[in-house]
């Protein structure tokens, strides 16, 4: 029995860095001092440790540029500049000199992992120090990080730093970086970061010196006495974070605005006659989205957040976000939005990105657009309708993958695309269908309250959802996640029975779905009969966002029958239409057949 406890038991590693950086920007350069107290909570002894040297990606040969060359339809951001860098442009982190408790060890650098052999293991429940030197140029901006990017922004550093590679309850993940997803260990962060006394840093954390140090982070009134010298020292500390992010310009403009009762939001950016505006409106629809966002799942849990111009993008980093800064209001709204979004699918609730991009750049894509829809009041029925066609579009291309592919090992970029952002917007908004919108809010907040600073998986989801609706979900998650198996029901017809009117369904495709069938008589009064699968032991409850009529439970459907009468206490003549799934959130890829009588073909979406 001990052993089986022992097992079970949830654990994850800490990692608490300290970090000296000295600037070169002329050169495009840093020199790096990185202390790590790394704590080994899991139950097995390490002899190795691996660190991410991100930069190194950025180097003609390497396994991110052959990638981008090989794929058929490569990022065009990527394409084959990595190829075509020269020396001063292409990226490097060179450890120079690292030890654990004061011994060296051994170290090898194999393309973006630095391997390390330990002196000795480090037992379960113990700490261990690590000191690291290194030198590192920042390549020329092609992904995310790097410095001169097409906005003018000279240093957006992201994933910029040596660090350690996390060991969880599936063991170690020494993800060469080769295109896309993160996966890190928490911990804190206290990064001081020295560069010419004219740029201005923004990043994670809070800044230690502002009083000294900052333009925009001086108090209001206080006057800013910047020490002499060429260089100013940046202090920033990041708490309980899985990441730190960084970026300096000697042109941001800062502005902040309170979230109330919420985060000081920090927006740095260029001074640009285009743009100006955009960012000058900004604040007010960020300040919207924490508003709506909070509430719905869960309060963000730092001070602060910094919107950064930067990157080639948007991409989340903890307590900040780099996005590009020359869009329509629309477009800097949503990159914002997605962000922020990404505070809680990622920062807080930190999925191995790599193993499971849905569960945070599809939770990310659901909870964007319902707050978008919210924030900008667009009044959509469906705010994920898009998401819904992206994911009919891959299926129709005959290119899609599982969603428990490895984000890096998708055969093209649209199958991991539509796979992480689309399908997993999709497996959320259908999962209100099948457990009640209601039913799922309420599972949002239970997986934040169970799961916050921890690394969930699919089965950790799965078991909230599971316990906060009483149903069984396993046939969902393994149709929809780990295979590829698509819905099409239909309604073959109505006859008159005895007692009034039996409706012929049929599961035409593979994936059983509970169904949703609303019945409208001929005076416009509606019922909807909630069929559920009998795997799901259990129906889901009323919902008011199910059914403003009646809403009645039915006879359960065994998923081997492919067919099922559902008989209705009507008179055939009373009906005017049969319809499975009016609210669209089935993802049904044959929606022609979920009417009837049939509807002529202009009527569709
Ligand atoms: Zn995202």
């Amino acid at each position: 029995m001990f052993s089986i406890t022992l097992s079970a038991q949830y654990w994850q590693q800490e990692a608490n860095y300290t970090m000296d950086i000295d600037m070169n920007v002329e050169a495009h350069q840093y020199k790096g001092k990185q202390t790590l107290v790394y704590t080994n909570n899991s139950p097995d002894e390490l002899t190795k440790v691996f660190y991410h040297l991100y930069f190194n990606a950025f180097q003609p040969g390497s396994m991110m540029d052959v990638r981008n060359l090989t794929l058929p339809d490569a990022d065009g951001r990527v394409g084959d500049r990595i190829s075509n860098l020269k020396q001063d442009e292409i990226g490097y982190i060179k450890v120079k000199t690292l030890t654990m408790d004061g011994q060296p060890v051994t170290f090898d650098h194999v393309g973006t992992i630095l391997e390390v052999t330990l002196p000795k293991g480090i037992k379960p429940n113990t700490s261990v120090t690590f000191e690291m030197t290194w030198d590192a140029q920042v390549p020329l901006q092609i992904r995310r990080s790097g410095r001169d990017s097409k906005e003018g922004i000279e240093f957006s550093m992201t994933q910029w730093y040596p660090k350690m590679c996390e060991y969880d309850i599936e063991g170690w993940h020494a993800n060469p970086y080769i295109g896309r997803e993160f996966h890190g260990i928490w911990g804190d962060f206290d990064v001081t970061i020295h560069i010419d006394r004219d740029y201005i840093v923004a990043g994670s954390g809070y800044l230690q010196n502002p009083e000294t140090i900052g333009y925009g982070y001086e108090k209001k009134g206080q006057k800013v006495n910047r020490p002499s010298g060429e260089k100013l020292s940046w202090n920033f500390k990041a708490p309980n974070v899985h990441d730190f992010a960084w970026a300096a310009d000697p042109d941001y403009v800062q502005t902040t605005a309170q979230v109330p009762g919420g985060p000081l939001l920090r927006f740095f950016y260029e001074k640009d006659i285009e743009t100006k505006t955009n960012w000058e409106n900004l604040p007010e629809y960020t300040i919207k989205a924490f508003e709506y966002i909070e509430p719905r799942f869960g309060d963000y849990p730092w001070k602060e957040y910094a919107i950064i111009q930067g990157g080639d993008g948007g991409m989340e980093y903890a307590m900040a976000t780099l996005i590009t800064g020359k869009r329509n209001m629309r477009s800097l709204i949503g990159v914002t939005v997605h962000e922020v979004m990404h505070s809680w699918y990622q920062m807080i609730l930190g999925t191995n990105e790599a193993l499971y991009a849905w569960m945070d750049e599809g939770f990310t894509t659901y909870a964007t657009n319902e707050t978008m829809n919210a924030i900008l009041d667009l009044k959509q029925d469906n705010p994920n309708a898009g998401s819904y066609r992206g994911y009919k579009y891959v299926v129709e291309q005959g290119l899609e993958e599982p969603l428990t592919t490895h984000a890096d090992h998708f055969a093209t970029n649209t199958a991991y695309g539509i796979a992480s952002y689309s399908k997993g917007a999709v497996f959320l908004h259908q999962l209100s269908y099948v457990v009640g919108q209601d039913v799922l809010d309420r599972s949002m907040l239970r997986y934040y309250d169970e799961w916050k600073f921890k690394h969930p998986t699919p089965r950790d989801f799965k078991r909230v959802v599971e316990r906060e609706s009483g149903l069984e979900l396993d046939w969902y998650f393994e149709h929809f996640v780990q295979h590829t198996t698509s819905i099409d029901y239909s309604i073959e017809g109505i006859e008159t029975t005895s007692g009034g009117t039996a409706i012929q369904l049929k599961r035409v495709d593979r994936m059983p779905m509970p169904l949703d069938v609303v019945v409208t008589l001929n005076d416009g009064s509606q019922m909807t009969y909630n069929i559920p699968l009998r795997i799901m032991r259990g129906a889901k409850k009323v919902q008011s966002t199910d059914s403003t009529n009646g809403f009645k439970v039915a006879q359960d459907w065994p998923w081997t029958n492919p067919d099922y009468t559902l008989t209705v206490p009507f008179s055939k003549d009373k009906i005017e239409s049969v319809e499975i799934d009016p609210t669209g959130r089935m993802a049904d890829l044959n929606k022609d057949n979920n009417v009837f009588p049939r509807k002529p073909k202009e009527d569709k979406e």
